[in-house]
């Protein structure tokens, strides 16, 4: 590295490498900063909680997808905060100088607070939840199986997922379907009568910002799927044995995934600025810092508003913000005028398991094979490496004609 420009972004996420990416080749230095060493592609996290897919497809080794990037250096470490007078980015390996700064750190499990929920639920944020989940899951059938009080074993059989998004729709739909379509062989002497997929949703309806239509058509293919939807319904407690709902009714369970709620991840408190909305932080329509303007805020951790709602924390719009942030630090090296973001919103989709999603793009409605078909390319090519997504298409193959998931070990006592 040789240039007299240093840009530092913080985070290897979905915006942070795409900024990365945007400096290739230009007259500033890029030093990227993560506390892990891999790019992770979070929309398939429920694959491998569900057995599906191994954690090594879906996460990437950041040096891997920069190797051929000369103006790059990578620093695998935690940040701990940033002193925006001296310039300075405070890490645990020490501090970091930089002319332009992009904070991408992204988000982290939010349990509102609920004390008893953040000690017995099993949140699905990074590839260590989603292991502990698969690993959760394939115990409880294990224990079941060497059950002989019925009540003990129904509760070991009883899975509620919190939180009707598309993690919490999704990671449904999959569960029940590895239940009943491939554990049901491992375990044919366990009556799987018993087993209850639960999904609970605080709000009126599933997917929210879908057409109700959609939303409609996604509680009837969970239905489908023998998952029990429950709207307008809201967690209270979890003990770790015995959920409790704010109506005071009670189901005993082992098992509470819980994808309710995020919120910007925890160095966004550490920065001495003001939070808005689930800990986000404000920035300018440039994606800028009001008070410091050589700091850029994108993807989860920023909040900016566009036709007088948040931007949603979602992947595209951390990507398009990485095309933009990249696009202005290199337009107010050259002294021109930065441009505002603008959100090109390509449509949402969400998968509800084999042959069943339900997507909306630019006005248009699709719902069951269609629409799964698009679920599937789309998310195919996001990932990132061609072994990969050989072997995820290979996965996906197996699973599709022969119902066997690849990854059904329980690889922690
Ligand atoms: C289970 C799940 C499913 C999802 N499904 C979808 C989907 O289907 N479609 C969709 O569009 N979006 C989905 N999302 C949301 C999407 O993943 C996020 O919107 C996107 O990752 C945001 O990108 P980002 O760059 O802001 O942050 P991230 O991609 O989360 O990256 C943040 C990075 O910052 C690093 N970091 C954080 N703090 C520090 C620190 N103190 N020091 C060093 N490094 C740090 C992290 O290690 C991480 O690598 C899903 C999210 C989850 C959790």
């Amino acid at each position: 590295m040789k240039n007299t420009i240093h840009v530092v972004i913080i985070g290897a996420g979905f915006g942070g490498l795409r900024t990365a990416q945007k400096l290739a080749g230009k007259s500033v230095d890029v030093t990227l900063i993560d506390k892990r060493n891999y790019h992770l592609f979070q929309p398939l996290l429920y694959q491998v909680a569900t057995a599906g897919i191994s954690p090594h497809e879906i996460a990437y080794p950041v040096r891997a997808i920069f190797q051929k990037q000369k103006n790059f250096e990578f620093l695998m470490t935690r940040v701990n905060g940033v002193d925006f007078e001296r310039r300075t980015v405070l890490t645990d390996q020490g501090d970091v100088t930089y002319d332009y700064l992009v904070i991408a750190a992204g988000a982290s499990v939010n349990f509102f607070g609920n004390a008893s929920l953040e000690q017995n639920a099993l949140p699905l944020k990074d590839v260590s939840d989603a292991v502990d989940v698969r690993n959760h899951v394939l115990r409880m059938f294990e224990l079941a199986a060497q059950e002989p009080d019925a009540r003990q074993r129904q509760a070991l059989l009883t899975f509620v997922a919190v939180g009707g998004g598309p993690t919490g729709v999704e990671t449904a739909g999959a569960l029940s379907e590895l239940i009943r379509l491939v554990l049901r062989r491992d375990y044919p002497r366990l009556d799987l009568s018993s087993v209850r997929v639960l999904l609970l949703e605080a709000a009126g309806a599933l997917l929210a910002g879908l057409p109700p239509t959609l939303q409609r058509s996604a509680v009837q293919e969970l239905s489908a799927k023998h998952v029990e939807v429950h709207l307008n319904t809201k967690v209270k407690d979890y003990d770790g044995k015995v959920v409790t709902l704010d109506d005071g009714t009670q189901i005993d369970t082992q098992t509470v995934l819980w994808s309710a709620g995020v919120q910007a991840a925890s160095l966004m408190g550490k920065l001495g600025l003001e939070q808005v909305n689930s800990g986000r932080v404000k920035v300018l329509p440039s994606l800028q810092l009001p008070e410091h303007p050589t700091v850029y805020v994108i993807g989860d951790a920023a909040y900016l508003e566009e036709h007088a709602k948040p931007l949603p924390m979602l992947a595209p719009v951390a990507v398009q913000q990485g095309e933009r942030a990249a696009g202005n630090i290199l337009a107010d090296i050259r002294k021109e005028p930065l441009k505002p973001f603008n959100y090109m919103n390509l449509g949402t989709m969400t998968t509800i398991g084999r042959n069943a999603a339900v997507a909306h793009s630019f006005g248009i409605k699709f719902r069951g094979f269609p629409a799964w078909v698009v679920w599937l390319v789309v998310h195919l090519v996001g990932l990132i490496g061609f072994r990969n997504r050989l072997i995820v298409l290979i996965n996906w193959a197996w699973d599709y004609f022969f119902y066997d998931r690849a990854v059904r070990l329980i690889t922690r006592e």
